[in-house]
């Protein structure tokens, strides 16, 4: 085949939830799946897609995220039905961790709790006693805490989901390519993509679908387009406990007093990262630094970008003593470091493109892994009939880091002020 209904690029969890669900649709409208193609420039999901921690969550401080993220949650846990593929959800919900202010307790994340009964999200303050009891006893809770706990949270195994990736884009009959890599497109005199050029081919499509992540500044930069992802560093590490001492199940533990995640991982380890920094100027300065649009991305996949360092892993131990009470029983099994593709506003980057009309997007902001099902679904409904998922998505378009956006965001960094201001002096001064 030559000519595609839909060719999506990318097959991370994003690009490859969109191609089930745009082929499964294709399929039962009595249409051809094979001409939805997706494009991947190595192999399924062996990007960020195989180096997140499986946690599905639906807390999230924006209402429309934290919509989507339910919708999200609910199709996870029937995803046989929806893709065919088997996975087994660990339901051991997740507990929220942050210090309590002068009053008792902390205002914001109340609300918050408050906030999310209205989406509705499970999302409970709850004693630190409550709180213990949901814990293994080397999970250390303190009185100068709270607590809130969300029950319907659980964690999956990234190895199945990637297992689960294959088997249900095999089962929709969408037309996959990997290790060919999208190198330029053609568009019309309507400013439309038509063209697709490969690494061993060329296509013509209808629609294109933009789901290669970090990738995408340097991949549309020719077109013209201006996509804000950035890569924002972030170690993992794996802690190995001992079997015998504790049989209890740990919940998914968000930890805002140390700013760290934890899940247990592979049958025995504790594993860990820290969430992504909400500092505006440390966002700031990522973009300013780090040019996607000019190096590219391949830096995610090289092993010499995900080597640790050592203080950095003391800086983990440090942070794990303070959560754990058996850290000195534990072993240091794995780590390395991966990174979270955001976006300045830290919000995903989602439906049609503002200046080229059959260009979607389909990209996360270091959180995403969880909305795969539901973003496959909204990019079928941007492409077939829109509905309550487009609506939801259209809160996220790309149309709002148009005009001055990015210039504004830069230049509320000081220090790339002072740096251009000097660069400007030198230049004038040459
Ligand atoms: C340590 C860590 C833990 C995380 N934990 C969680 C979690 O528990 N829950 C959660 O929801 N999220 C989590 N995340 C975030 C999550 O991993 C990402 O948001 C998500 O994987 C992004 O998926 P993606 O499909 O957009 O990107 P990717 O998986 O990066 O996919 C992009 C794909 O595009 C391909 N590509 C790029 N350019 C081209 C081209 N020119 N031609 C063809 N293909 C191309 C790439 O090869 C790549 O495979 C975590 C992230 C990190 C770093």
């Amino acid at each position: 085949m030559n000519k595609y209904h839909t060719v999506v690029i990318g097959g991370g969890c994003l690009g490859t939830a969109s191609a089930i669900a745009l082929a499964n649709h294709l399929k039962s409208s009595k249409k051809n799946p094979e001409s939805i193609c997706l494009v991947e420039k190595n192999i399924l999901s062996s990007a960020l897609s195989i180096r997140h921690s499986g946690i599905v969550r639906a807390a999230n401080a924006d209402a429309n995220a934290a919509k989507l993220a339910k919708i999200s949650t609910d199709m996870w846990m029937n995803i046989k039905n929806i893709w065919g593929a088997e996975l087994e959800p660990e339901r051991n919900g997740a507990l929220w961790i942050t210090k309590k202010n002068e009053n008792g307790t902390n205002e914001k994340w109340d609300k918050l709790a408050y906030d999310l009964k209205h989406v509705p999200v499970n999302f409970n303050k709850i004693t630190k006693d409550a709180a213990q009891k949901l814990c293994p006893d080397f999970v250390e809770l303190h009185d100068s805490e709270v607590f809130y706990y969300e029950p319907d949270a659980f964690q999956l195994e990234p190895a199945h989901v990637r297992l689960a990736l294959y088997q249900s884009i095999h089962q929709s009959q969408a037309t996959l390519f990997e290790n060919e890599e999208v190198m330029g497109f053609k568009k019309n005199k309507a400013n439309k993509i038509t063209e697709v050029i490969l690494t061993n081919r060329v296509i013509k499509t209808d629609n294109v679908i933009n789901a290669a992540g970090a990738w995408s500044p340097k991949l549309f930069k020719n077109l013209g387009l201006n996509i804000p992802v950035g890569a924002e560093p972030v170690l993992v590490a794996n802690w190995l406990n001992s079997l015998s001492t504790e049989k209890k199940p740990m919940p998914i533990i968000a930890d805002y007093t140390n700013r760290a995640y934890f899940r247990t991982w592979r049958d025995g380890e504790v594993h860990m990262h820290q969430p992504r920094n909400r500092w505006l100027d440390e966002t700031r300065s990522l973009f300013a630094d780090n040019h996607l649009d000019i190096i590219g991305a391949d830096f995610i996949n090289n092993p010499v970008y995900q080597m640790q360092g050592l203080s950095n892993l003391h800086n983990y131990k440090d942070i794990a003593n303070k959560r754990f009470n058996n850290l000195q029983n534990t072993v240091f099994s794995s780590g390395h470091q991966s990174y979270f593709d955001i976006t300045p506003d830290l919000k995903f980057i989602l439906g049609p493109d503002s200046k080229i009309s059959n260009l979607l997007h389909c990209l996360g902001s270091g959180q995403a892994f969880k909305y795969a099902p539901v973003f496959g679904e909204m990019m079928k409904q941007y492409i077939f009939n829109a509905g309550e998922l487009s609506d939801l998505g259209n809160n996220f378009l790309i149309k709002r880091f148009d005009g001055s956006f990015m210039k504004n965001f830069l230049d509320k960094y000081s220090g790339v002020n002072y740096t251009l201001n000097q660069v400007n002096q030198v230049n004038n001064a040459l």
